[in-house]
């Protein structure tokens, strides 16, 4: 399934059912359904939240600065001969890494300065820097896509949202938006294995990507959940 319908229906459902359940809407816990319904995917090469969180402009400005930094390293005299021409070499063969390796290890440094300055923007920077550990190390579709997952990630913002004024409603947000994602790629032809080692596979084989059958049912999940939302939030 693509990352536009499961943003829309993730969230549109999520935010739907919390405000049917008398629960308030905070601007966190909207940010929380949106990033939730992306976030399974986010060990896909292609993951749109990881696109959008480093950008191709921001890899290639790091590319440039770490050859620039190679070139300064073996002029610089800071190391002797040979080991200046080792230093450039090592700094230098970093930039030519996979875009997604590249990814990966800015992510990694961005985890590691949130964990630093972890008191500055509690609980955010804690949630944000589990999310980008986990995203660059877990294997391609590995652990996100099980209940397993869901558990962790609601249990997480759980955990951390007390020191929040309106955070009480964050985890059900979180874990709900989640939860709809594995829903509906159960629909897929690809589906998902919810608790391994347990060989069952939730696969409904509705919408196989790519074909006209399969984008029409995602189409119409899209519209029944802008449906559900029309009703809810105008009409109710
Ligand atoms: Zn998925």
């Amino acid at each position: 399934m693509m990352g536009k319908s499961h943003l829309v229906i993730s969230t549109g459902v999520t935010l739907s059912a919390m405000s049917l359940l008398g629960l308030q809407i905070t601007i966190p816990a909207v940010a929380v359904a949106v990033v939730s319904s992306l976030l399974p995917d986010i060990d896909e090469p292609n993951s749109m939240l990881v696109r959008t969180a480093v950008p191709e402009s921001l890899l290639r400005i790091l590319q440039v600065s770490l050859i620039g930094a190679a070139i300064y390293l073996y002029f610089a005299g800071i190391a002797e001969p040979p080991w200046n021409i080792a230093l450039a070499l090592l700094v230098g063969s970093v930039s030519f890494l996979p875009s997604r390796r590249l990814r990966h290890l800015v992510m990694l440094l961005i985890a590691l300065a949130l964990f630093a300055f972890a008191d500055a923007y509690d609980p955010w920077n804690y949630i944000a820097a589990c999310v980008l550990v986990v995203a660059s190390v877990v294997p391609h579709r590995g652990i996100t896509h099980t209940l397993y997952a869901v558990a962790g990630w609601g249990a997480l913002l759980y955990f951390v949202s007390p020191g929040m004024e309106d955070g009480g409603s964050l985890w059900i947000a979180g874990s709900l938006s989640y939860g709809l994602h594995l829903l509906a790629d159960s629909l897929t032809q690809r589906g998902i294995t919810p608790l391994p080692p347990i060989p069952v596979k939730l696969r409904l084989k509705l919408m196989s990507t790519g074909t006209k059958k399969g984008s029409a049912v995602e189409k119409v999940c899209v519209m029944l959940t802008l449906a559900l939302a029309v009703y809810v939030f105008v009409l109710v």
